[in-house]
C-alpha cells in the first residue's frame, strides 16, 4: 500500500479531523537506541497527526548553536555521549510542553532518557493537565545501528562516540521499557524494516485510520 503522507494535505487534514475531535489526543514516547529510526519515524507520524515532534537532541544542538547558556552548559555532554544533567533537561522540557502547539499532543524523541525523568515527566504533565503518554519502543538488532547511525553520519558521530552513546541508552534507558510496559502502555516496534512499513506498523498498533 502506497500511503505515506509526505505533506499535510487538505485531505490529510479531513482524514485526522475525527481523531483529534474524538479527544484522542496523541502523546507519544519513542524509545529506542540511537540509530533505530525513531526520529525519522517521529518527523513522519508528527506531519500525519499534525502534532509537534520535540527531540531533545535537536533541542540541545540548536541551543548549542545558538550559544545559549543551555548550550553552554550541554555541549560537552553531546560530545562525549553522556546525558546532559536532568535538571537542565526538565527545565527545557517544562517549558516546551507547556507551549500552545503542545497542548493537542506530541511525539518525544530522546526524551525522557532514565528513570528520573520518566518520574519527573509524570509530574510535569499531572501539573500541566496532560494525560497519560503511549510509549513506542524501536527494536533493531545491534549490528544494524552502529552502521546506520554511520551512514547518516553527523559530523560529530565518530564511532566512539556512537559506541558511547549505546552503551549509556542499555544502561540508562532501557530501564523505562519496564516502567512503561508495567504500565501496560508500550507497543513493541520491529525497527528492522522498511521505513514505510515501520510506520505502517506504528499506525495499525496505534489504531489510527490508514489513510487511502
Ligand atoms: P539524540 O539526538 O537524541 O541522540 O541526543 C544527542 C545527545 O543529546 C545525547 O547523546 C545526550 O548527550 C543529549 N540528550 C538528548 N536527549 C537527552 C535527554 N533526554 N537527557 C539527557 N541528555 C540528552
Amino acid at each position: 500500500m502506497g500511503l505515506i503522507f509526505l505533506g499535510a494535505s487538505e485531505a490529510q487534514k479531513r482524514t485526522q479531523a475525527p481523531i483529534l475531535a474524538q479527544g484522542n489526543i496523541m502523546r507519544l514516547i519513542f524509545l529506542g537506541p540511537p540509530g533505530a529510526g525513531k526520529g525519522t519515524q517521529a518527523a513522519i507520524l508528527a506531519q500525519e497527526l499534525n502534532i509537534p515532534h520535540i527531540s531533545t537532541g535537536d533541542l540541545l544542538r540548536s541551543a548549542i548553536a545558538q550559544k545559549t547558556a543551555l548550550g553552554i552548559l550541554a555541549q560537552a555532554y553531546l560530545e562525549s555521549g553522556e546525558l546532559v544533567p536532568d535538571a537542565l533537561i526538565m527545565a527545557m522540557m517544562g517549558e516546551r510542553l507547556a507551549e500552545f502547539d503542545a497542548l493537542g499532543g506530541w511525539i518525544l524523541d530522546g526524551f525522557p532518557r532514565n528513570l528520573s525523568q520518566a518520574q519527573a515527566l509524570d509530574r510535569l504533565l499531572q501539573i500541566l493537565g496532560q494525560s497519560h503518554p503511549q510509549a513506542v519502543n524501536f527494536n533493531v538488532a545491534t549490528e544494524s545501528l552502529i552502521a546506520r547511525m554511520l551512514q547518516q553520519g553527523r559530523k560529530d558521530d565518530n564511532e566512539n562516540l556512537i559506541r558511547r552513546r549505546l552503551e549509556v541508552y542499555q544502561e540508562k534507558t532501557t530501564p523505562l521499557i519496564n516502567f512503561y510496559k508495567q504500565r501496560r502502555c508500550l507497543i513493541d516496534i520491529d525497527g528492522n524494516l522498511t521505513p514505510e512499513a515501520v510506520n505502517q506498523s506504528i499506525r495499525a498498533k496505534l489504531s489510527l485510520a490508514v489513510p487511502v
